[in-house]
């Protein structure tokens, strides 16, 4: 990890390379979306395949000399089939947006229509934000959660899709706690004719696991990131039945990308491979079981905390009620300061603005996979509790970064 041959050519890159491997060592990454992979993904990320142009699909290239980068591709694409039991995989995305953009080329023509959660209810920009080419490119609009329960309004979805006639509904979220009901939003595609992309970009760890409802043979497609629960090499992928297969595969390349990452492609594959051990499985459940113990110990210390709870990685916290004052970037700002990294976040029925929300997200993957028990995140939550009373007290930020010291040093990372 000393970055050797980078710092013989490259000593400014060297030291922030360096740097930012003390900094994932000394802090907390409560990043619902991040993880720490295994040095021996990192490996794989970082060998000669980075040199190699493997346009089209094993045993099908454009280019000679893939005889390496189709055995890669095709572990990988073998292991993504075992963990998730899908039909047909495709592990060329660059990134899960990328996977996502995939699935609208293959799927819809320009002006189609898709139905979407809302970003500031836990969405994803690729989901059709204004902001984003799908917005654009698509006529879309957003189904929301409840703004009292927290949880997805199935009966709203359902009846908004009854009067918009989506051409594709889109479930799978970035900062939504609970449990996805696959099935009802099934039931809300088929009553109007509408294709089912589910993005379980988030959960992709816990799915293969089990410790989540699988939405494989429900949805007509499931994207994912590679890199966030399911602790793989960095990038996306897409899931399919058989008669998708063809077009998706088309929409990667030649409709979206050229040669795909095959050192990260790699990273997927060992990343896979690892996640097929009972110790993944022990991992996912613990990662659940911290995310749970957290919730508990916020809610004890009087933090709102919305759906009540979670059944996943991650805790969205609503601060309105307890500290109508203090905003979720004053917290996340303040946080920062004692070591304890997390992000600022949008609540369902959000009354300030997207750059300084209401709410606070907690996940525990990258915690989990640094070896903290329920036990540490509890310490954990009372740390982020007693920086929410307090964010401008200097003995409190003092004292929080003196836990986040002893627990860092007891749960080592990257020796
Ligand atoms: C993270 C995420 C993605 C993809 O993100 P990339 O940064 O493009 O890999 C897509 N959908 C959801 C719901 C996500 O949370």
């Amino acid at each position: 990890m000393q970055h050797d041959q980078v710092r013989q050519v490259d000593p400014e890159i060297a030291d922030a390379l360096e740097a930012e491997t003390e900094r994932q060592r000394d802090t907390l990454t409560l990043i619902a979306s991040e993880n720490h992979v295994s040095e021996a993904v990192m490996d794989a990320q970082s060998s000669t395949l980075t040199n190699k142009y493997a346009e089209g699909y094993p045993g099908q290239r454009y280019y000679g000399g893939c005889e390496q980068a189709d055995v890669v591709e095709q572990l990988a694409i073998d292991r993504a089939k075992e963990l998730w039991g899908a039909e047909h995989v495709n592990v060329q995305p660059h990134s899960g947006s990328q996977a996502n953009m995939a699935v609208y080329i293959a799927a819809l023509e320009p002006g189609d229509r898709i139905l979407s959660l809302d970003l500031t209810h836990g969405g994803h920009l690729s989901h059709g934000h204004h902001a984003n080419f799908v917005g654009d490119h698509f006529e879309v609009q957003h189904y929301e959660c409840d703004d009292e329960t927290g949880y997805v309004d199935y009966e709203g979805l359902r009846e908004q899709a009854e009067q918009f006639e989506p051409d594709m509904i889109v479930s799978g979220y970035s900062a939504y706690p609970r449990e996805v009901e696959w099935e009802r939003i099934q039931a809300a595609a088929d009553a109007v004719d509408a294709l089912h992309l589910a993005d379980i970009a988030h959960i992709t760890g816990l799915v293969a696991a089990g410790e989540h409802a699988s939405p494989v043979g429900i949805a007509d497609f499931v994207t994912g990131s590679t890199h966030k629960t399911i602790r793989a090499g960095r990038g996306g992928m897409v899931m399919c039945g058989e008669e998708w297969a063809e077009a998706v595969d088309k929409a990667v390349i030649p409709g979206m990308q050229g040669g795909p990452l095959m050192h990260n492609i790699a990273g997927k594959a060992v990343g896979f491979e690892e996640a097929l051990t009972p110790e993944f499985e022990e991992y996912a459940a613990r990662v659940v079981t911290n995310a749970e113990a957290m919730a508990e110990r916020l809610q004890e210390r009087g933090l709102e905390l919305v759906s009540g709870g979670t059944d996943t990685h991650l805790v969205l916290a609503d601060l309105r009620p307890s500290h109508p004052d203090t905003t979720g970037k004053d917290v996340e700002e303040a946080l920062e300061e004692t070591g304890i990294v997390l992000n600022a976040n949008t609540v369902p029925g959000e009354t300030r603005s997207p750059f300084n929300p209401s709410g606070i997200r907690v996940g525990t993957p990258a915690i989990t996979t640094r070896g903290f028990t329920a036990d540490d995140c509890r310490t954990v939550a009372d740390c982020i509790a007693d920086v929410v009373d307090a964010p401008e007290d200097e003995a409190v930020l003092a004292a929080v970064s003196e836990t986040v010291d002893e627990l860092t040093d007891s749960h080592p990372l990257y020796e």
